[in-house]
């Protein structure tokens, strides 16, 4: 397709150099770039005219949903961005089933403020502005996943542009090998332009966070771990320390907990037995409606970059890992690591079920460095120390806190009889590689 068909084509925003908003429509949180040229449709006809321009160009190609992914890939240099930020609706269709219907840009704040009104909520991660489309494709952890699962196990259907400007809808009935490939296997296949949910009813959570001294990190730490393998399944926990802004090494270990439900004492007795494993310095763990416990995202000042990386860890190497972090956290030179649990929810869905193959983990690890070019190439040694002792006791990683995306990290993401699947699937639904800007799957 030429500029001038697209011109006829497509009815969203063409975004080139020199227009006023090309500045902040090029580049997505974490990345800059200068693309020739950034699409914003507001209908599914337009990302079909866009994704046949894009094919037609010969262009690389980033589609951009939220906008938060640590590698970039929602932008590039000299290609195509297809935006999806305006095909951001909520609506629920199936007010007796909860079923509901997003659109592929939506972010999950709007999707919580949307979804509060109907009492329904879905479990997604634990920021507003992350982008349902990225979250989803290769996961989701949030606040409920012990006890609905990942984002994606809520998926029931989604509306899909493939590589040859077609639409489909994939669901457990049709086109099933893509329905099972979306669930996660990332931005590989196509544009979702909009997910169904089954959403969960929901009143209220308590949440909060318990902080404990830094000197007890590595028992409170265990006991934590312990305790979540028996805890109910409503309450989700992720435990973090060695925040470089809040004291590196002495900053306190931060536990956030988030109980779903509205009973006081059905909370107190999951929260209890995390507050009794050390000296607790400050708890704030209060009702909340779930909107509110969404965080609004860091939007990093210019320059400065954020490295992330992350494992899942079996029960029979939490012990190991959990020495290992809290010797890294107590060394002076650690980035911010975060725990999160997982299991519950997770681990009941077969491993073959989804593309997403880490259904055993117990527990999620991410550090996290953050500062200007200089400051991350002084980190490097030690990230690469502290990731090359971890590597052996880790069960794959999580594509969604990964700033990389190497041949190594493609293989974690995906081990291979899942990587074979994905494959073929892709030879069907993107034979030519054209949604390669992820942690890409070659047909
Ligand atoms: C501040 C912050 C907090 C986070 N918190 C959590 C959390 O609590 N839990 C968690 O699990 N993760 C979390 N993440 C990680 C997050 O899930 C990933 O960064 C995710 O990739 C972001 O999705 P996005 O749509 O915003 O990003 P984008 O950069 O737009 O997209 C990421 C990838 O997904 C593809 N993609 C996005 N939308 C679509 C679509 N509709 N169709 C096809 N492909 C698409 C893109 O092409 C790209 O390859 C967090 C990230 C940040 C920056």
């Amino acid at each position: 397709m030429s500029s001038e068909q697209l011109r006829r084509e497509f009815g969203g925003d063409v975004i080139e150099p020199g227009a006023a908003d090309y500045a902040a429509a090029s580049r997505s949180l974490l990345a800059s770039g200068s693309p020739a040229v950034v699409l914003r449709p507001k209908t599914v006809e337009d990302v079909r005219a866009a994704v046949r321009f894009a094919a037609g160009a010969g262009l690389v190609l980033s589609v951009r949903g939220g906008g938060h992914g640590f590698p970039g890939f929602g932008t590039n240099d000299g290609g195509v961005v297809i935006d999806l930020g305006a095909l951001a609706d909520v609506a629920v269709v199936d007010p007796q089933r909860h079923v509901v219907r997003i659109g592929g840009g939506a972010t999950w704040g709007q999707v919580a403020v949307a979804l509060a009104p109907h009492g329904l909520a879905i479990s997604s991660g634990d920021t507003r502005s992350v982008g349902v489309g990225g979250l989803t494709l290769t996961g989701g952890i949030g606040w409920k996943v012990r006890k609905y699962g990942l984002a994606l196990d809520s998926v029931v259907g989604a509306e899909v542009v493939t590589a040859d400007g077609g639409v489909v809808h994939a669901s457990a009935t049709e086109h099933p090998d893509l329905f099972w490939a979306i669930r996660g296997g990332g931005g590989n296949f196509g544009v979702v332009t909009a997910f169904e949910f089954v959403a969960h009813p929901t009143t209220e959570v308590f949440h909060g966070r318990i902080a404990f001294p830094a000197a007890e990190v590595g028992a409170v730490l265990r006991g934590w771990a312990d305790y979540l393998r028996t805890a109910p399944e409503a309450l989700t926990s992720i435990a973090s320390f060695a925040n470089p802004f809040a004291g590196g090494a002495q900053a306190p270990l931060e536990v956030f907990v988030a109980f779903d439900g509205d009973d006081l004492s059905a909370a107190a007795a999951a929260v209890d037995p995390i507050r009794r494993l050390g000296t607790v310095l400050d708890d704030d763990v209060t009702r909340k409606a779930y909107a509110d416990v969404l965080v609004e995202g860091m939007v990093p000042p210019p320059g400065v970059q954020l490295v992330t990386r992350s494992g899942f860890v079996g029960t029979e190497s939490v012990p190991e890992v959990l020495r290992i972090l809290t010797e890294a956290g107590a060394s002076g030179r650690s980035p911010y690591i975060a725990v999160r649990s997982v299991g519950g929810a997770v681990a009941r869905v077969a491993p073959e079920a989804t593309a997403y193959a880490h259904r055993q983990a117990e527990l999620m690890v991410a550090t996290t460095t953050g500062g200007p070019q200089p400051v991350i190439d002084a980190a490097r040694p030690g990230l690469t120390a502290l990731w090359d002792r971890l590597a052996p006791h880790l069960d794959g990683l999580y594509a969604n806190f990964l700033s990389s995306a190497t041949e190594d990290d493609v293989a974690g993401i995906y081990p291979a009889e899942t990587y074979e699947r994905l494959a073929a699937v892709k030879r069907s639904y993107d034979p030519e590689n054209l949604f390669s800007r992820n942690h890409n799957v070659r047909p």
